[in-house]
């Protein structure tokens, strides 16, 4: 068991996630009982002992939720490069690498879900909390292109902090250049639904996240564009209980179903089917 950093208590719902699997048991955040990795791994990775949703890597969530072996990646080799010259980028991407043991944010590909052929992205959180650079932002509109062309569903899992500021505008403006990609795959009548897992917050929460045709949620996910903190500051009032959680943002309407992890493939499968795929 590492021990190391165990006590730190996290400052966000993306911090130190990256032990999980390298250590045999691990202490819940929630309900703070020491529990095995492995029985984390065969409950889909919540909690045996409180339900608490633990963070899901970018490949596995989508093992988790496609076809065995059906998926082919696209675009695997595309990395960021540090076009603004922004102070230590260079480092944080390699550890971001090593961390995640991906080459970047988000892992697109090809895949089938109950035999129906789907384009697929996931986000990793464990790449510099899954925020949104140059390279995100290209792979995922070449994904809707590539659907678009083919007249292929869309299957998004989002998770992220937002845009990232070490690429500045070149980020921010990723967030127009995928909401234009969604809205052509969208003119020619074709699907996107999106998966929000906690967190999925700023310029990614007020992208793409929100232009699903059916916009899915796991229970608890945090789903919203600034953080509370910053809300709270800001207008110097207290937030209401359960602000910005999936339930309270189905109650007002932005989220279509929250759907508990072990059911999502089957949901995925029927939404599908029932769509003529
Ligand atoms: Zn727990």
């Amino acid at each position: 068991m590492e021990l190391k950093g165990l006590f730190l208590k996290a400052n966000n719902e993306l911090e130190n996630t990256g032990n999980l699997l390298k250590s045999r048991r691990v202490i819940c955040r929630k309900c703070a009982k020491p529990v095995s990795v492995a029985r984390i791994r065969k409950n889909s990775f919540i909690c045996p002992e409180c339900g608490h949703y633990f963070q899901v890597r970018a490949r596995r969530r989508i093992l988790m939720l496609t076809d065995k072996r059906s998926f082919m990646e696209m675009d695997r080799e595309m990395e960021s490069r540090n076009i603004l010259g922004f102070p230590g980028y260079e480092e944080k991407l390699s550890a971001a690498k090593e961390k995640s043991r991906e080459t970047e944010g988000v892992i697109c590909g090809e895949a089938s879900i109950g035999g129906s052929r789907v384009c697929i992205f996931a986000m990793d959180g464990n790449f510099m909390m899954g925020s949104m650079g140059a390279v995100v932002g290209e792979k995922i509109t070449r994904l809707f292109e590539y659907a678009t062309d083919r007249h292929l569903p869309v299957i998004g899992v989002t998770v992220s902090g937002g845009a990232r500021m070490q690429e500045g505008m070149v980020s921010l403006m990723q967030m127009s250049k995928i909401s234009a990609a969604v809205k052509r795959h969208d003119n020619q009548g074709n699907l996107y639904i999106v998966l929000l897992t906690n967190p999925t917050t700023g310029g990614v929460d007020a992208s793409f996240a929100m232009l699903g045709d059916i916009t899915l949620a796991e229970p608890g996910a945090r789903v919203g564009f600034a953080g509370p903190r910053v809300i709270e500051k800001t207008l110097n009032q207290k937030l209401p209980e359960g602000f910005q959680k999936a339930e309270r943002v189905l109650e007002c309407g932005f989220i279509d179903a929250i759907v508990p992890r072990q059911e999502q493939k089957e949901y995925l499968d029927r939404l599908l089917k029932l769509h003529g795929f």
